[in-house]
């Protein structure tokens, strides 16, 4: 059976509740008769605009980080189960800006990722090498690292249920693409790490991040093994979101 294609907007801090209420506004009529499935990902302020302005359509919403734990002592921190009663259903998860800048370790992301999935979130969990570990030629062996160490809690069935973003750092906010060869390999590499891991290799979506564009959207998505797009600056726009909502096919 095919994969649904995966359209994501991670806004990052981006967008105040006015302005996404507008971008939600302007999105819906161009999108209306896609079959894909698209999420936005506010920043937690703008989360239940977005989920009451999205109401009665098939976008979902999304958070761009939780804590694992449910509820505590972790001043400045949101929990799954808080974000599910606000009508969220998904969480990006392990994202590199957040690995980067904010201390996010492959050991929280462990816990993290069962604790979505407990409160009925739809993880996108992202991993991607540096461009070090690229020219060192070893972005199968980061992969590798980092999905077994943030998936190790997730039995093989439940591993169908995340969303895997490819996101190579060295393409995230900077312009440069990972050309469509290089992000299938990694993305193929990814699918049959779900395999070996006894996880439903052919039905998991395994989507690319990384300076994606209406521009050169169709060619990546057209890849066998890229199921979709997590797009950052590009999604900043409703106009350039849609385009690539529609040419995910
Ligand atoms: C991202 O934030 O996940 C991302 C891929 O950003 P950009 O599209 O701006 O590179």
């Amino acid at each position: 059976m095919p994969r649904t294609p995966y359209i994501a907007a991670n806004w990052k801090m981006h967008k105040t509740v006015a302005e996404a209420g507008e971008f939600v506004d302007a999105l819906l009529p161009q999108i209306a008769a896609t079959q894909n499935d698209v999420a936005i990902c506010p920043p937690f302020t703008a989360l239940s605009a977005v989920v009451e302005r999205r109401h009665g359509t098939a976008v979902k919403v999304a958070a761009q980080n939780m804590h694992e734990e449910g509820s505590g002592a972790f001043t400045g921190e949101v929990s799954a189960p808080m974000l599910g009663e606000v009508g969220v259903e998904a969480v990006v998860l392990g994202h590199s800006e957040r690995r980067q800048y904010f201390g996010e370790t492959d050991e929280a992301l462990a816990r993290k990722v069962p604790a979505a999935l407990e409160a009925g979130l739809e993880p996108i969990l992202c991993v991607g090498e540096s461009e070090d570990a690229r020219d060192a030629g070893q972005t199968d062996a980061v992969l590798e690292r980092q999905l077994q160490a943030d998936l190790a809690e997730v039995v093989g069935g439940k591993l169908g249920v995340v969303v895997i973003a490819y996101e190579p750092i060295w393409a995230i906010g900077t312009g440069r693409t990972a050309t469509p060869e290089q992000a299938q390999e990694a993305c193929a590499f990814i699918r049959d790490f779900v395999r070996e891991r006894g996880g439903p290799g052919e039905a998991v979506r395994i989507i690319y991040g990384g300076s994606v564009k209406p521009g050169n959207a169709a060619e990546l998505i057209g890849q066998p093994d890229i199921d979709g797009a997590l797009v950052g600056g590009a999604s900043l726009d409703a106009d350039d979101f849609a385009a690539i909502v529609k040419a995910a096919g």
